[in-house]
């Protein structure tokens, strides 16, 4: 790891976020997950009474308390489909980009099934993978009600047509009787 940070704090869709101040090859390490070290059941009881979420369970035993606004990695965001990774390496959990990660893009990891299912799933994600998703369903739900919508509209205007073609008949009709009035009247003078 260079000493220069590869990335800095910025706004994103859900908060804060940590995002790439320089392309990051694949495998760069790019932000130690820092905190206190507590026992993995300590941190379970934690979770439950304060609601922290920024508990890093290492193993059965540590969980890394990332809490402190110096731990930078805390504003790493989750996605679906992440661009980093969490190791541990010599005895520190790292997050190493899994593929390249251009300059400006945003860091991200894959938070785990668990804080997905707690704290994610009930608010909705907000992750590129699942927006986009989302976005792609209300197309297609727009697209089939529309379909809907012209459906009704030609079965409007073909009635409108009958409508028409009878109202011509009719005014045919008239016409002919008209003509045959006027026949009449011609006659009689
Ligand atoms: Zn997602």
């Amino acid at each position: 790891m260079t000493d220069m940070k590869p990335f800095r704090v910025g706004r994103s869709r859900t908060g804060l976020g940590l995002f790439a101040t320089r392309d990051l090859p694949r495998g760069t390490e790019i932000v130690e997950y820092k905190g206190r070290r507590i026992r993995t059941p300590r941190a379970k009881e934690l979770e439950w009474v304060r609601a922290n979420r920024y508990l890093f369970e290492i193993n059965s035993r540590w969980t890394i308390d990332g809490s402190s606004r110096r731990n930078l990695a805390r504003y790493v965001n989750h996605a679906c489909r992440p661009n980093a990774e969490a190791v541990l390496t010599g005895g520190r959990m790292v997050y190493r980009a899994t593929r390249r990660i251009p300059e400006g893009n945003e860091i991200t990891v894959d938070y785990g099934k668990e804080y997905f299912d707690l704290y994610l799933k009930p608010i909705g994600c907000l992750c590129v993978t699942c927006v986009e998703k989302r976005r792609e369903a209300r197309r297609l739900a727009r697209k089939s009600s529309s379909k809907r919508t012209d459906k009704r509209a030609s079965k409007t205007l073909q009635s409108k047509r009958r409508a028409k073609t009878i109202r011509t008949s009719a005014s045919k009709r008239k016409t002919s009787r008209k003509t045959s009035a006027a026949r009449k009247t011609a006659r009689r003078t």
